[in-house]
């Protein structure tokens, strides 16, 4: 059995090694990134051990660069789907802890499960992240993977239907991983918060949370009950972020090692304020927005095909800044308050986990990103195709995945502007795709894609290759 093997003594020697780096040290690490192989712990911390601001600069201008080369100007787009808030843990940073006596609590019944995924359908969403507290008897697994079913269950018209669910719920034993795949999830998500055993211990004073060793290893577990797709994350602001973005890389290479592929992705979120939450109202090591921006560009640099997701807790303005430099998914129109999406409650706030940053729906995001280049992308092609765990990354890595990419984000593009988009936005959709067709592809592959295009535009739908 695997346990835990993150010593924080060795993180902090490894960036007591790289302090000072010279000027030579951190241009040959930048160059070795663009090569695409990934970077050794040792070199990612001379890159966060980098304060110069001219060689900061040269770090975001590589990780825009590897973004480009592996993502295009894709990004996926996704919403969260809070069922329950009960929850036995007392995470410091979270409004769903269960000293927060001034919560509604809330476990959503299937009937306004089903009332918030169509909700969701009829603004165009295609992939949730469904969520819920840690509660053994009001959002236990059971409960959980019957709201994952009636979720896929609901269709709207418009051929309105949830088509991929991620998921982020607390760590199982590998047979109830087991279970849970076979409601058809994509990833099962997890983060660490915090690598830093102290600062874990403080964060998380009661509750089945407090067991590090148990979360850290919860990938692998989820590896060995038949979920290949997993995604790991830090809550930026518990402790220095130097040391968290190392935990993180020592995280996903010791999955490597012992499960033969790593993450799918790695989440960033930065704490933000919340309910009755005295971490989150006060972080102990805030990550200013330069430092959020650098460490962005260090894991784009570090673990290149591996997706980053960054969600609505981030600003707008702060949002467009990171995409350039590695982030490729996002959440959008987003509600923390299970029942969120139904009705807008003034009293939202006192159910919900964190404010939002970015409050906007989602085709005001989307009409934003397309103005600013990026395609926003629902495909669920991969996933659907059985392109997952190893056999994903084994196809991304020499780059043959991006054909599929480009030509199924354009398909669940124009979908989407069939179906939802609003004037404005279908009308900069469709210069921005077909500025795509000029551009980027080569003439018998923009033929086939124009004639699938035509095919959605005359009502075909779920198009993918
Ligand atoms: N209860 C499960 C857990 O803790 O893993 C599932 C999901 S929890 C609802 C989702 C994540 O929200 C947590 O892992 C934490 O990183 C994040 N979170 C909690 N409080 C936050 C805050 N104040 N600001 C930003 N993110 C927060
Ligand atoms: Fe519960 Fe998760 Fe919030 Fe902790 S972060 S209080 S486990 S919902």
């Amino acid at each position: 059995m695997i346990k835990d093997f993150i010593d924080d003594v060795i993180i902090e020697n490894i960036l007591d090694k790289a302090r000072n780096p010279s000027k030579e040290q951190v241009l040959e690490i930048i160059a070795k990134a663009k090569i695409l192989k990934g970077l050794t712990p040792e070199e990612v911390a001379v890159l966060l051990q980098t304060e110069d601001d001219e060689l900061i600069a040269q770090i975001w201008q590589a990780a825009h660069e590897i973004k480009e080369a592996i993502y295009g100007n894709r990004l996926v787009l996704f919403a969260p789907l809070y069922v329950a808030n009960l929850c036995a843990n007392n995470c410091l940073y979270c409004g769903f802890r269960s000293d927060n006596k001034d919560l509604n609590r809330v476990a959503l019944t299937m009937d306004q499960i089903n009332k918030e995924v169509k909700v969701l359908e009829r603004e165009g969403h295609k992939r949730l992240l469904m969520l819920c507290g840690e509660h053994p008897t009001r959002s236990s697994l059971d409960y959980f993977m019957e709201a994952i079913e009636t979720a896929y269950s609901v269709k709207t018209e418009h051929g309105g239907e949830i088509r991929r669910i991620n998921v982020e719920l607390a760590p199982l034993e590998i047979d109830d991983f087991k279970r849970l795949k076979k409601t058809g999830i994509g990833t099962y998500l997890l983060f660490q918060e915090t690598y830093h055993h102290e600062t874990y211990k403080k964060m998380h004073p009661s509750g089945p949370k407090k067991d590090y060793s148990y979360r850290l290893t919860a990938m692998h577990r989820a590896q060995e009950g038949g979920i290949d797709d997993v995604g790991m994350g830090a809550l930026f602001g518990l402790y220095d972020y130097k040391f968290e973005v190392l935990g993180l890389l020592l995280h996903a290479l010791q999955l490597e090692k012992d499960c033969g592929v790593g993450p799918h992705t790695i989440s960033i979120p930065r704490l933000e304020p919340a309910f009755n939450a005295p971490a989150a109202i006060k972080p102990p090591h805030p990550v200013s927005d330069h430092d959020f921006k650098k460490l962005v560009a260090i894991i784009r640099m570090a673990v290149p095909y591996t997706g980053m997701i960054l969600t609505t807790r981030e600003t707008a303005a702060m949002r467009a800044e990171v995409f350039a430099l590695g982030v490729s998914q996002i959440s959008a129109g987003s509600r923390t308050n299970p029942g969120g999406y139904q009705e807008d409650s003034s009293d939202a706030f006192r159910a919900a986990q964190f404010n939002l940053g970015d409050t906007r729906t989602l085709d005001e995001v989307i009409l934003d990103i397309t103005e600013k280049g990026h395609i926003p992308s629902f495909c669920t092609a991969c996933y659907r195709l059985g392109r997952t765990g190893k056999d994903f990354m084994d196809l991304a890595k020499p780059g043959l995945i991006q054909k599929f990419c480009q030509s199924n984000a354009l398909f669940s593009f124009k979908e989407y502007l069939q179906d939802y988009g609003s004037a404005a936005t279908r009308k900069a959709g469709n210069m921005l795709i077909t500025r795509m067709l000029e551009n980027k592809f080569k003439p018998k592959m923009k033929k086939s894609i124009m004639n699938k295009l035509q095919k959605i535009e005359d009502g075909k739908r779920d198009v993918y290759i």
